[in-house]
């Protein structure tokens, strides 16, 4: 393993979410650092063509596919890792998504969609790999937010509720596991390209042109934004850190407009 502080080499990172956006755009920096990588989600097809950019890199990657709503599928997700990398050290659980409606119209099946993904999601799958760090001597957790962990907005209700859960998760994780060794952080992204807001931005009129005027960084962010947090929060520089909230917004969280 390694020595430098930002060095992973040696490491198993798991990717939830990896095979695009924000979370391929942190598999990319941790795969630069030097961590093998396990990318997880749904979509094969999607998890194979990131895997093969990542091997580009001359990373060790696998690919397994896991749905974070169902425990027993993020247990398997766990097992396969060790399987092929026989060890876990960071986890960053950044699958999410997103319904956009107005509190009044949200059904009781939409409410729940986005709990199980955005909040039991992180949940199982800081508790799949708790055991496996606790003997490794330690880990890395890292949870993604939002500006909707802190701001309300009137279109994403359930939305909101899960990114300011998974704040107090984090605390909640960092809390109970620093003993372990274990540090538990939450990045909070400010507005981001990816899939999820090219969505949002056919769906909410002005958002693109809002986003952009508040910013003070003057742009919207890229999944390339996120390698250098996801190194810094996996690797031994940040290890006096834990249940912190980090922005990585441009800005936009402490601009005044
Ligand atoms: P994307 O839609 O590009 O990425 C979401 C990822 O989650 C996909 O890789 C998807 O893969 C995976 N995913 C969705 N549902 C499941 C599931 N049930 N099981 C496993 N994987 C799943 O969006 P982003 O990159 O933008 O979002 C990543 C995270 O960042 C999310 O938590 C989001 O809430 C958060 N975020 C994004 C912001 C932005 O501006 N873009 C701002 C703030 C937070 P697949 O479909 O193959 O399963």
């Amino acid at each position: 393993m390694g020595s430098s502080l930002f060095d992973l080499t040696g490491r198993v990172a798991i990717v939830t979410g990896g095979n695009g956006g924000i979370g391929l755009g942190m598999a990319t920096g941790l795969a630069e650092a030097g961590a093998a990588i396990v990318i997880a989600a749904r979509d094969q097809k999607k998890s194979a063509e990131a895997a093969e950019k990542l091997q580009k890199l001359g990373a060790r990657v696998a690919t397994v596919e896991v749905d974070v709503k169902d425990q027993n599928s993020v247990k398997r997700m766990v097992q396969a890792t060790f399987d092929r990398f026989q060890r876990v050290d960071i986890l960053v659980a950044n699958a999410g998504i997103n319904i956009r409606k107005p509190p009044q119209d949200v059904s009781a099946e939409e409410w729940q969609a986005v709990l199980d993904v955005n909040l039991n999601g992180p949940f199982f799958c800081a508790q799949a790999v708790y055991p496996a760090m606790k003997a490794q001597g330690g880990g890395k957790i890292i949870t993604i937010g939002s500006m909707t962990s802190i701001f309300g907005v009137p279109f994403a209700p359930a939305y909101s509720a899960t990114k300011g859960g998974v704040v107090q998760l984090t605390r909640s994780l960092a809390t109970a596991w620093a003993k372990d060794n274990i540090q538990v952080n939450c990045v909070l992204p400010g507005w981001i390209d990816t899939d999820l807001t090219r969505q949002a931005r056919k769906q909410v009129q002005g958002l693109h042109e809002r986003v952009e005027a508040r910013t003070p960084a003057g742009r919207w962010g890229e999944p390339k934004d996120f390698a250098g947090v996801a190194v810094f929060l996996a690797s031994h520089a940040s290890d006096f850190i834990t249940g912190a909230a980090i922005p990585v917004d441009g800005g936009y969280s402490v601009s005044g407009g």
